[in-house]
């Protein structure tokens, strides 16, 4: 979600007339997605990603509170904040909503003035929830995920995988002599070589992939749906556009100073459906990584599966 764009605000009601009404009152300051189906709307926050949803109570099929239960128990809509509308206006109505989940509740008719100033206190809250969100989840100095995001994103894509019996590879990345880089030419200058390789990562890999900085000098990719093979093909790929990007950033930035050669060292794996967590996963690539130091750097080693 772009924080500049309009934010958008999902409507779910059975009635097209109470939608129209509510749509009237907020058109002009946000952009409005509506439904007149739970089982729809549920769809749509998933992967539309409103910032806020207005959603009515009395509702056949699948009633509001049942809509509210669901939204609040899966991690991809859970965050979304939702506005129980009703023609009650009781305590109790109003009570189970908020123990659903819902954020806030108004009843019918709903005033303009109230709607408006409720919606964007909502959204302001949403966006600056985001907001810190995406702060406690990435790295700075690479804009990264770090370590804790990055493992608990592997871990639940170790389970789609396994769920959709579909491969996972993955990769353990060190810079070579880092130490070195930092004792010789400063902090500022390893500082650099990291920035530079999530550079290179950003642009070498694919949008599928998740790459996150899990050490130091350390980093893990995910790379979905991937045998070993192709994962090989993009270790190696990753790992020559490393060794030229010093020149190649130098090129770009004439400012700033020269940063000193440098390559990687990779360790790659695929996820067997004996690994009980990712941790699993990760012994092996990491065991991978030390075979490559110790081949002499600057290389690719693969992992030795256990028999099974
Ligand atoms: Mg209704």
């Amino acid at each position: 979600m772009n924080q500049n764009e309009k934010p958008q605000i999902l409507i779910i009601d059975d009635a097209p007339m109470n939608i129209l009404i509510l749509a009237r009152m907020l058109s002009d300051e946000y952009e409005v997605l509506q439904t007149t189906g739970g089982k729809e709307g549920i769809a749509m926050a998933g992967t539309k990603q409103p910032d806020l949803i207005f959603l009515d109570i009395e509702m056949p099929e699948m009633d509001g509170y049942e809509v509210c239960s669901a939204l609040k128990a899966n991690r991809i809509t859970a965050d979304i904040p939702v506005i129980i509308m009703t023609a009650h206006s009781d305590q109790e109505s109003e009570v189970q909503a908020l123990e659903l989940g819902a954020v806030d509740f108004i009843s019918r008719p709903p005033v303009p003035a109230i709607v408006r100033a409720r919606t964007r206190t909502h959204v302001t809250l949403k966006r600056q929830a985001d907001a810190l969100r995406l702060l406690s989840n990435t790295d700075a100095l690479t804009g990264m995920s770090n370590r804790r995001h990055f493992l608990e994103h592997a871990e639940l894509e170790l389970v789609r995988m396994r769920r959709n019996e579909r491969a996972l590879a993955i990769l353990m990345i060190d810079i070579d002599r880092f130490k070195m880089i930092n004792d010789t030419y400063g902090h500022a200058k390893g500082d650099l070589a990291l920035q530079t390789l999530a550079w290179v990562a950003q642009r070498e890999l694919r949008q599928i992939d998740i790459i996150g900085r899990i050490g130091g000098e350390e980093f893990a990719v995910l790379l979905p749906e991937t045998q070993q093979p192709g994962a090989m093909l993009v270790a190696e790929r990753l790992r020559i556009a490393i060794e030229g990007s010093s020149v190649e950033f130098a090129a770009l930035n004439p400012d700033i100073p020269k940063l000193p050669d440098f390559t990687v060292s990779i360790g790659l794996t695929i996820a067997l459906k004996a690994d009980q967590n990712f941790s699993a996963c990760l012994a092996r690539a990491d065991a991978a990584l030390y075979q490559a130091k110790k081949e002499g750097r600057n290389r690719v080693c693969i992992a030795d599966l256990p028999q099974v």
